[in-house]
């Protein structure tokens, strides 16, 4: 009897301290600005009672410091953005496998890790912008029909360094192969209008100030600025009309941004909540409202902003690919001489 009692009392005890010590808290390194997403903490804490610590920081730095800090870690959950970033923070052993019902049933499986490590919480897709009064819209068709010499001198596109566009490339190979990619990468590079430099949102503004007569960037890029405050970023976006590049083959490329958890979270029921709560219809929406991206659901209702660009078909492969071939197209994008 008092064996039993003494159980009971034990186990009373854990489920207290479960609450009050471990339970009661959820640690997120974020690589997504505090604005993109401490609204939406705030929602969480206040519908679970979940406390959380946010630390932002650049998803390089991130990861890093993740690695560094190794079992001591306090982070429970790694926020940030591209899958051949997450990709990297799985090859770096700092993510652990979830395997979650609730999780798998708002993700859609393309937009998740193969193997349960990360998963996407909202979709980004890189299409071509194009200048509307220099090029006609039946002149543009898919990536792969940029290395037409009827381009040449008229893209624009940031540095090979970046990971959008590596990823756009490991999707190439992806579905391409390798061999096929570096003979397009060849004819593509030469198109360029100017050494790659600036960010995606310097390559719509070089399209608008005819640098060049097409971009290839994010498409919440173009969000942003149509949405600005800034009249010349304003003025600038109005100038350049999106495409959706590959609708009649693969689709669109997508990427997302994500999170998982790591390895030595402390927390993790706390933090595959947490994932569950971003991936709901309501978080979907502001998430992807307030960055001008995709929801991961086609039952989310989207902006004004996105609607306005019409639907479109976006590539189904599983974005693991994007990581997988991550180190390949960074080889053949440099021995393609992309800057
Ligand atoms: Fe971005």
């Amino acid at each position: 009897m008092l064996y039993f009692i003494r159980i009971y009392t034990l186990l009373a005890l854990l489920a207290l301290f479960n609450t009050q010590s471990f339970g009661s808290e959820v640690n997120v390194y974020s690589a997504r600005q505090e604005a993109l997403i401490k609204p939406l903490l705030d929602e969480f804490t206040k519908k679970t009672n979940i406390k959380v610590n946010l630390v932002t920081g650049k998803g390089d730095a991130l990861l890093t410091r993740l690695v560094n800090e190794g079992r001591n870690s306090p982070a429970d959950v790694l926020l940030t953005v591209d899958a051949g970033r997450l990709h990297r923070a799985q090859e770096s052993d700092v993510l652990q496998p979830i395997k979650d019902e609730r999780i798998n049933g708002l993700i859609p499986k393309n937009l998740r890790s193969i193997d349960n490590m990360w998963f996407g919480l909202s979709i980004r897709a890189r299409v071509i912008m194009f200048a509307s009064d220099r090029v006609n819209e039946s002149e543009l068709e898919s990536y792969e029909s940029l290395s037409d010499e009827k381009w040449k001198g008229r893209i624009c596109i940031r540095s090979s360094s970046n990971i959008y566009n590596q990823s756009l490339v490991a999707g190439m190979i992806a579905q391409n192969g390798l061999e096929k990619t570096e003979a397009w990468l060849q004819k593509f590079t030469d198109n360029f209008a100017r050494k790659p430099t600036g960010g995606d949102r310097d390559q719509i503004k070089s399209v608008a100030a005819g640098e060049c007569d097409i971009a290839v960037s994010n498409s919440y890029y173009l969000g942003h600025m149509l949405n600005s405050s800034d009249l010349k970023q304003r003025a600038a976006a109005e100038q350049v009309t999106l495409f959706w590049p590959n609708q009649k083959d693969r689709g669109t490329h997508i990427n997302i941004s994500g999170a998982g958890v790591t390895k030595h979270s402390k927390n993790i029921e706390n933090a595959k909540t947490l994932i569950a709560f971003l991936a709901n219809d309501e978080s979907q929406r502001w998430y992807a409202d307030k960055n001008n991206e995709f929801p991961i659901r086609d039952n989310v209702e989207v902006s004004p902003t996105l609607d306005a660009w019409g639907p479109f078909i976006a590539d189904q492969m599983n974005v693991s690919q994007l990581g997988k071939f991550n180190a390949d197209a960074i080889k053949a994008m440099d021995r393609a001489g992309w800057k």
